[in-house]
């Protein structure tokens, strides 16, 4: 019996768990949906689209090798899919329909039309835990709830780890071909910039690259140097972690196998890394504990009440890198030029965004969304809430990152701000943090839009004002 697998964030061959079982069970055809205006009304870009897009170039590659033939469906929304896919299946006499699940609120209904449809048309649809160690749900606070805070669901999460759930699926082995159907694929969506196809290899391979690359070179002082971001200090994983061109099982494996296998304790770097890893699970579980954070509502309720200044001429200095806090610039122009940003200066343009100028926390995370690689749901969002003290595990409001004491520690050299905002990279290191006004004109660099203490003490104020949590 044929069996259809649908590739979504998982575009690899390797330790699939949906793949691996479906060849298994009798020879695969692959199909991967294009949703464009689904996906632009998740605000994803241009950056993402081109991304996906070599991803899935690249699969097909993988998948020709093996004999599976990947055929890219255009279904514009998710409300279409079901019938669509159910129709495709049964044009090509798969009796199975397998995927590994997704976890935000619209993949999850998607999901599970396509499981209403295909039972009414005697199919039937196998759904594989693939992208995270343990299902949402699985893994519960004693009191049987999902849990909200990031340190108990760590440990909780290393206490009941299995080797089952680590254990990694090898890509199968190739099918005799199957006639009358072959690979193919649409490749008419705008592409990304020259230099960020280069910056970012997509595909298997690419990230196989960049995690041996990171583990041999790197980590031994990630723990030390993660936070700083003009070094090289992280995996730069993440927009392959979020399509899934290296799964999640990989990622940990390797990196326990140069701890004597130990994922919790032992070397530092590693351990710190494991950590960052499973608070990407963390997030994955709160999509689904909390589906009000895939409706644009804040985590916390009642920060529902805040009053955000909305005051677009800031916002839009804030997009371009031009709020006059050069650490703030310096990472935006990084995300609009690369399609990424250093996890320390998310962290800080975020706050900025959300504390000092007072702004809605969901047009930065619309903004990241848009330009990011890696943007991805749980993590953007969990980060933004995080940021703007309305989500799991925040920031208490009242600490609000000062930009130019980050900027002293993070940036201690002004090397990053030396490569971003190229105007300040002749003033001397030390007044690159906040240049006063004589070298701002005299580099042409703006005043800076709000004075941090005034601004601090607004945001403070605005969440005093709040209703509390009931
Ligand atoms: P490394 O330091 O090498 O970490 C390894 C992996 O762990 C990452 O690739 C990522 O998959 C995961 N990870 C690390 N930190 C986090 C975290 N805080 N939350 C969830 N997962 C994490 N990450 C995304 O993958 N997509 C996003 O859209 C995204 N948006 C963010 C928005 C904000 C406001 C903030 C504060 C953080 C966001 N992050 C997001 C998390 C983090 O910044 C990035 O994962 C990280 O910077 C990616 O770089 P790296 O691969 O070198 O990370």
């Amino acid at each position: 019996d044929r069996q259809l697998v649908w590739f979504r964030s998982d575009l690899r061959i390797e330790d699939h768990r949906a793949l691996a079982h479906a060849r298994r069970r009798g020879p695969v055809i692959a199909v991967v949906i294009r949703s464009q205006k689904q996906w632009a009304s998740h605000d994803r870009g241009p950056n993402w689209f081109d991304f996906w897009q070599r991803g899935v170039a690249a699969l097909a590659q993988s998948l020709n090798v093996l004999n599976i033939p990947l055929i890219m469906l255009d279904i514009d929304h998710f409300a279409d899919i079901p019938s669509k896919l159910i129709s495709f299946a049964q044009r090509n006499e798969c009796g199975t329909i397998h995927f590994n699940d997704e976890y935000g609120l619209d993949e999850r209904r998607r999901d599970q039309g396509v499981v209403q449809q295909a039972r009414r048309h005697n199919l039937t649809v196998e759904r594989h835990t693939d992208h995270v160690l343990f299902r949402p749900g699985d893994l519960l606070t004693g009191k049987g709830e999902y849990y909200s805070v990031y340190t108990p669901f760590y440990k909780a999460w290393l206490r009941n780890l299995t080797a089952d759930q680590l254990h990694q699926d090898d890509a199968p082995q190739a099918q005799t071909p199957i006639a009358g159907i072959s690979t193919t694929l649409l490749d008419d969506m705008p592409a990304a910039a020259e230099h960020i196809m280069r910056q970012w290899p997509a595909g298997e391979a690419a990230a196989q690259d960049r995690l041996a690359h990171f583990l041999t070179r790197r980590v031994q002082h990630y723990a030390e140097q993660r936070d700083f971001p003009a070094v090289d200090g992280t995996s730069q994983l993440s927009p392959h972690l979020a399509l899934g061109m290296i799964s999640i099982r990989q990622a940990l494996n390797a990196a326990a196998s140069m701890n004597e296998g130990r994922l919790g304790d032992g070397h530092q770097g590693i351990t710190t890394w494991i950590n960052e890893l499973v608070w990407r699970e963390f997030y994955q579980h709160i999509l689904v504990a909390a589906p009000r954070v895939s409706m644009h509502q804040p985590f916390k309720e009642n920060t529902r009440h805040l009053k955000w200044l909305n005051e677009r001429t800031h916002f839009k200095a804030w997009c371009e890198g031009r709020t006059g806090y050069p650490l703030v610039d310096a990472a935006m122009r990084q995300l609009t030029a690369t399609g990424w940003m250093h996890n320390r200066l998310r962290m800080l343009t975020a706050t900025f965004l959300s504390k000092h100028l007072l702004t809605d926390w969901r047009w930065g995370e619309a903004f990241f969304m848009n330009h990011l690689l890696d943007g991805e749901l749980g993590a953007n969002n969990g980060g933004w809430q995080w940021a703007a003290s309305t989500g799991t595990d925040s920031a208490p409001y009242f600490r609000v990152f000062n930009p130019v004491t980050q900027s002293e520690r993070f940036d201690k050299n002004g090397d990053f701000i030396a490569q971003w905002v190229p105007e300040l990279a002749s003033v001397p290191a030390k007044q690159r943090h906040f240049p006063d006004a004589a070298t701002r004109s005299r580099c042409g660099y703006p005043a800076p839009i709000v004075d941090h203490k005034a601004a601090r003490l607004r945001a403070i104020e605005a969440f005093k004002a709040l209703p509390s949590d009931d």
